[in-house]
């Protein structure tokens, strides 16, 4: 492709905002502030229905859920319904397939897409079959249209977006990577090579594309709008410091207690929020997963409607498995977002004696700090194993000892109160 054009594919893309009905960019105004009210904290109940089915919202309301994530349904009505049950920030989905035209009811998505080698398009290997082709960053066709999808979602009334596959345009040098023109002009630009440099010319281009599509983002809606991203697994590698906070999917053979509890250590240093959905049928396994996540400062999506991969029936928890653990977190609020990494070990708190009973039983403990509170969650490290016999919640079966004693200084708590889940106990201190 010649430079000349490319000058001229710029042109049409900068008259293309009319084209396509999205306002002209206009400068950001000095008001326009990150809403942190957007963000979600560990005392949020999360839900999600993908695909906006009304029979959903009474399942949320029952588990206690406040927002709604992570959902492709633009019908006002239902957005208007979901909020009307109690769902007060409601995130839209922009992703790497959306469709030429938005809201289509017989998409194509042939316009800003990936081309292989031989100039075919590109599909994701888990959607193979469906023709949902992948945009291509390098393309300004799929900018327009991206911000459209985005656009399309805001205005029906989500408060935020989440962006699924972000890192769709490296994911995709796996399976050949893009070949396109503009591709190949961006190589030129950044002085490589397609052939053999495909994944550094695409990590670039994303960089650059994701700053371009948030600042154009925010030009037309006037204010900072707030995109997560479904970082897989947790990851925090890039491009997912690119946005605001994340929610994953994890995979079933990464779902434990040691993999959530490994990337905290890593969110704290950064101050990353993230929200978790675990691709397991498993309950009890979802259970102590939840508990973990919001004990350790995230959050949880509700384990219903759960993509379980390409081919397998999606997961519907039943209300009644996880109702105690959703009410546990919304009964500790505070103590569970407020909360910060407490300066006490176990066996500042526990006697010997509960200490040997909790490793005995598998259990974990997570100790937070709130003001003069200290915080002591209780939960279990894996699922119990053929003969072990869990712990009898909800009665907690150690003693705490009321004086705690930290770097040769000890001091005197009384215990303010103990709630306990079937899978879950946390005990409140306070300094005397
Ligand atoms: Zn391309």
């Amino acid at each position: 492709m010649s430079i000349s054009h490319l000058s001229r594919r710029a042109a049409l893309v900068g008259g293309g905002w009319a084209m396509l009905g999205l306002p002209k960019a206009a400068g950001l105004s000095e008001s326009a502030l990150l809403d942190k009210t957007i963000i979600p904290t560990a005392s949020d109940v999360c839900f999600s229905s993908r695909f906006g089915d009304p029979k959903a919202l009474p399942i949320a309301k029952a588990l206690g859920a406040n927002r709604l994530d992570w959902t492709y349904s633009t019908n006002k009505d239902f957005l208007r319904q979901a909020k009307i049950f109690g769902l007060n920030v409601i995130g839209g989905t922009i992703n790497m397939c959306p469709p030429d035209i938005p809201g289509s009811t017989r998409p194509t998505y042939l316009r800003g897409r990936q081309q292989n080698y031989r100039g075919d398009f590109i599909v994701a290997p888990w959607m193979s079959g469906e023709g949902r082709n992948w945009g291509c960053v390098n393309n300004p066709d799929f900018l327009l249209i991206l911000l459209h999808m985005a656009q399309n979602a805001l205005s029906a009334g989500c408060d935020y977006l989440q962006f699924d596959d972000p890192a769709g345009a490296v994911q995709s040098v796996s399976w050949g990577g893009c070949w396109c023109d503009f591709c190949r002009a961006a190589a030129k630009k950044y002085g490589l090579s397609l052939k053999n440099q495909m994944l550094d010319i695409q990590k670039r281009s994303l960089l650059d594309f994701i700053s371009n599509f948030r600042q154009k983002l925010d030009e037309i809606n006037g204010k900072r709008i707030i995109i997560s991203c479904n970082n897989y697994n947790g990851d925090m590698g890039e491009p997912s410091t690119a946005f605001d906070f994340g929610i994953c999917e994890i995979q079933e053979d990464n779902c434990s207690y040691i993999s959530i509890k490994s990337l905290f250590n890593n969110y704290r240093k950064k101050e990353w929020m993230q929200v978790f959905t675990f691709r397991t049928g498993d309950v009890y396994l979802n259970r102590l997963l939840i508990s973990a996540a919001h004990a350790l400062g995230g959050s949880s999506i509700i384990p219903w409607d759960i993509y379980m991969g390409s081919g397998r029936p999606r997961f519907f928890g039943a209300t009644e498995d996880f109702f105690d653990v959703y009410a546990q977190v919304r009964a500790l609020g505070p103590l569970l977002s407020g909360a910060e990494e407490a300066n006490y070990l176990p066996e500042d708190i526990l006697t010997a004696d509960g200490l040997n009973t909790l490793k005995r039983s598998g259990m974990e403990t997570v100790i937070r700090s709130y003001g003069t509170l200290t915080i002591m969650h209780v939960l279990p490290s894996n699922r119990p194993t053929e003969g072990e016999i869990p712990l009898p919640f909800p009665k907690v079966p150690f003693k705490v000892n009321y004086l705690m004693s930290r770097g040769g200084r000890s001091s005197s708590h009384i215990q303010r109160m103990s709630l306990s889940s079937h899978t879950w106990s946390t005990v409140v201190m306070e300094k005397r």
